[in-house]
C-alpha cells in the first residue's frame, strides 16, 4: 500500500512537471535564441501588456526590435544585458502603439536611438498625446515617466527599405503598407531568414483593428509572404515558421469577406454583432458577441476581440474609408 503510493506520488510529481515543461516553453518572460545572435523575448501580454522584443547582435553593437512599455523596456534591456555586453544602438518601433513605443524614453536614457519609419512618428501626431496621458492614469509604469506626451522616435527613414549592415549581418527594415498601422514596419534578416512582423502579423487571438486598414491588410501579409521566411517573430504570440503568414493573411481575408456578405445583405451592425454587451480585453471596452463565424482554419486569430474586429470591418465598409481614418 505504501509502495502503491509513493509510486502514485512519482506519476503525480512526473505529470507536474511535464505540465510545468510545457508551460514553461510557452510561458512569457522567457528569452530564447532564434539563430547564433537572435534572440526573442516573449512578452507578458496578459499580465503586462507587453509586446515580444527581438535582440539582434551586430558586430559592435546590439538592435532591439520594439520598444515595448516603459516596465517591459527594462525587462528587455536587462534581457540584452544578459545575452551580450556590446551596446544597444539602435531600438526600432514596429508601429507608434503603447506596448510597442511608450519605453522609447528608457532606451534613450539607455543610449539607443530609437528608430521608425517616418508613418510612426505621424500616427504619434494624430493620436497623441491623449492615449498617453488617458494610459499614464492607467499605468504605473507610463505615469510615473511624468511626461505629457510620448518620446517620438528620434531617428525616421522615408525610403523602404532602411538597411544596417556589417561584416556580420545585414537588417532591412521595411514599410508595406498600411495594414494594423499607417507605420507598419517589418524587420528582415536575408541570410538567417528571419521575419520580425510588429502586429502586422500576430501569432494568436491578437489582432488589434483600430487604426487599421482591414482592406488593404492582406494585401500587405501577401508582400510579406514574398520575403523567403524561415523564423517569423510576431509583436504578440509565439515564434512560428511562414505559416502564420498564411493564417493571419487568411483571417483578414476572410473577416473581411464575412463582414462584406453581410453589408451585401443589407444587415445592420446590430444584425450582426451584439453592440449592447461589451467586455474589457487588456484594457479596451469591446463588444462581447458576434454572430459572423469563420472556418476552424483561421480559429487561432478568433479570440476575445474578435467581435470588435465584425464592427471596425463593418464601419470601414459601410463608411468606405479605413478604419484609422475613421473617427475613434
Ligand atoms: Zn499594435
Amino acid at each position: 500500500m505504501t509502495k502503491r503510493i509513493w509510486i502514485l506520488g512519482i506519476f503525480a510529481v512526473l505529470g507536474s512537471l511535464a505540465l510545468w515543461i510545457t508551460r514553461t516553453d510557452a510561458q512569457p518572460g522567457t528569452v530564447k535564441q532564434i539563430v547564433p545572435g537572435v534572440w526573442f523575448r516573449e512578452g507578458d501580454l496578459e499580465g503586462m501588456g507587453h509586446c515580444n522584443n527581438i535582440i539582434i547582435e551586430m558586430k559592435d553593437y546590439l538592435i532591439v526590435v520594439d520598444a515595448n512599455f516603459p516596465s517591459g523596456a527594462r525587462l528587455a534591456l536587462a534581457a540584452a544585458k544578459q545575452v551580450s555586453n556590446k551596446p544597444i544602438k539602435y531600438v526600432f518601433d514596429t508601429h507608434h502603439h503603447g506596448d510597442h513605443a511608450y519605453g522609447n524614453p528608457i532606451w534613450t536614457q539607455a543610449g539607443a536611438t530609437t528608430l521608425a519609419y517616418k508613418g510612426v512618428a505621424e500616427e504619434m501626431k494624430r493620436y497623441e498625446p491623449a492615449r498617453w496621458q488617458a494610459t499614464a492614469k492607467g499605468r504605473e509604469d507610463v505615469g510615473e515617466l511624468h511626461l505629457d506626451a510620448p518620446e517620438p522616435p528620434k531617428q525616421t527613414f522615408d525610403k523602404s527599405p532602411f538597411i544596417l549592415k556589417d561584416d556580420t549581418r545585414e537588417v532591412r527594415f521595411y514599410y508595406l503598407g498600411w495594414a494594423h498601422t499607417r507605420g507598419d514596419g517589418f524587420v528582415y534578416l536575408p541570410k538567417e531568414k528571419v521575419l520580425c512582423t510588429g502586429d502586422a502579423v500576430v501569432n494568436g487571438p491578437y489582432n488589434f483593428t483600430a487604426d487599421a486598414n482591414i482592406g488593404n491588410w492582406p494585401t500587405v501579409v501577401r508582400t510579406a509572404q514574398k520575403f523567403d521566411v524561415q523564423h517569423l517573430l510576431p509583436g504578440h504570440g509565439g515564434t512560428s515558421g511562414k505559416e502564420v503568414l498564411e493564417g493571419q493573411y487568411q483571417y483578414m481575408a476572410l473577416l473581411h469577406k464575412a463582414v462584406e456578405d453581410a453589408v451585401k445583405q443589407e444587415k445592420k451592425l446590430t444584425d450582426i454583432v451584439d453592440t449592447g454587451t461589451t467586455k474589457m480585453v487588456y484594457g479596451n471596452q469591446v463588444p462581447a458577441t458576434t454572430s459572423i463565424k469563420l472556418p476552424e482554419n483561421v480559429k487561432n486569430w478568433v479570440g476575445p476581440f474578435f467581435a470588435a474586429h465584425v464592427r471596425d470591418t463593418y464601419d470601414e465598409i459601410t463608411q468606405k474609408k479605413p478604419h484609422g481614418d475613421l473617427p475613434h
